[in-house]
């Protein structure tokens, strides 16, 4: 039988025609076609099984178990761009979903847990009009009825152009680039920590946050990104982790 997602047919051009008419009707986010499910998150459900295949878990730095959901190639690179730099917010919707799937599958959405967006540096996040980290956490905050805690990291300064960097100075320097506010926060002491990011490639972003959030006493950390970068990537600034 032949896959009918494999070939556009007259449906899909009409289902496209739509969505560029009525931005976030009824249709996959990925494969374009119509969603009979009832609760419509922008990805039907054949989609929904296949990206929960391609997940990676990395451990053993300061920011604990680090879950992601897809590859940084291909449609989950677009996505995540579109949402990021073409302000089509409504992909957070898909985006969220699916994090949130993840979160639950992979033990990260216990009662009780904190989702912990990485902040954005305050210019960057006025330029771009919003952090997508934080977007994606209240989605799936929402989703799985967790607090989001937007305030607990800031972010202390702007670290420069760092692809000229070795790694030992990156660390060194995105170390420097948050701080726990306890002030602002609404308290993660003796709570579990899910730090939320739309991507991760070193790792150092999210184990600067870790450390950074360590000082507050959380009961443990872990962390849960969209993507994650794979070797033949080829980021440009901005593209990165913390970005
Ligand atoms: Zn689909």
């Amino acid at each position: 039988m032949e896959d009918p997602s494999a070939r556009p047919n007259l449906r899909d051009w009409r289902d496209a025609l739509l969505e560029l008419l009525f931005p976030g009707s009824h249709l996959c986010s990925f494969c374009w076609q119509s969603i009979n499910e009832q609760k419509i998150r922008g990805v039907c459900s054949r989609c929904t099984a296949k990206i929960m295949a391609l997940g990676r878990v990395r451990t053993g730095g300061p920011a604990g178990r680090i879950v992601s959901v897809a590859p940084y190639t291909g449609a989950y690179r677009e996505m995540i761009t579109e949402f990021k730099f073409s302000g089509r917010l409504e992909l957070g919707k898909p985006l969220g979903y699916l994090m949130a799937r993840k979160a639950v599958s992979s033990g990260l959405a216990a009662r009780g847990t904190v989702l912990v967006p990485v902040p954005l540096h305050p210019s960057r996040e006025a330029e771009r009009g919003f952090n997508q980290s934080s977007r994606l956490a209240r989605e799936i905050a929402s989703l799985l009825g967790l607090r989001c805690d937007e305030a607990a990291l800031k972010r202390v300064s702007y670290e420069k152009n760092q692809t000229r960097l070795g790694k030992w100075e990156r660390a060194a320097n995105m170390r420097a680039a948050f701080a726990a506010d306890q002030e602002r926060s609404e308290g993660i002491a003796g709570r579990s920590i899910l730090l939320i990011d739309d991507i991760v490639t070193t790792g150092a972003t999210l184990e600067a946050c870790a450390e950074a959030l360590r000082r507050s006493g959380p009961a443990g950390i872990a962390a849960l990104t969209w993507a994650f970068g794979v070797a033949k990537n080829n980021f440009q600034p901005g593209q990165e982790e913390g970005g």
